[in-house]
């Protein structure tokens, strides 16, 4: 899927080019509402808009994409972190350009959970 700068936040900012590690057709950006000490954002530069399409990439781009995931840790100082992946609207994801969240350090309290929009059975 091709950039879509005009109606997509995350094109936008691919295209801004405030990153803290960009290459090989990634981008790694702050999160505006970190829910840890550590919340960085990994995407794309083309529009893909979940990880439910990630047919949308060959086998080599998907590989380069995990090891930019990993790259960004390291570049960040994290050695024990997590990573996750919000995919749908029942998901949690809230912005339909693929991303990975990479979160290190201390957690924000209650934020995580209301992040993971844990619930109680
Ligand atoms: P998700 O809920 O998995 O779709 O994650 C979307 C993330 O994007 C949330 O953690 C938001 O805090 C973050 N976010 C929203 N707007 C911006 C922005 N302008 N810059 C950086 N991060 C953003
Ligand atoms: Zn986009």
């Amino acid at each position: 899927m091709p950039s879509q700068p005009d109606t997509c936040l995350f094109c936008r900012l691919v295209a801004e080019g405030d990153h803290v590690h960009a290459g090989d057709g990634f981008v790694a950006i702050r999160d505006i509402n970190p829910i840890a000490e550590t919340h960085l954002l990994v995407l794309p530069e083309r529009h893909v808009d979940t990880f439910r399409d990630i047919d949308a990439f060959p086998d080599e781009e998907a590989g380069r994409m995990l090891r930019f995931v990993a790259d960004t840790a390291a570049e960040a100082g994290l050695s024990d972190y997590k990573v996750l992946v919000n995919v749908g609207a029942g998901g949690g994801q809230t912005v339909f350009h693929l991303h990975w969240h990479v979160l290190g350090g201390a957690f924000h309290r209650g934020k995580l959970s209301r992040a993971l929009e844990l619930e109680t059975a």
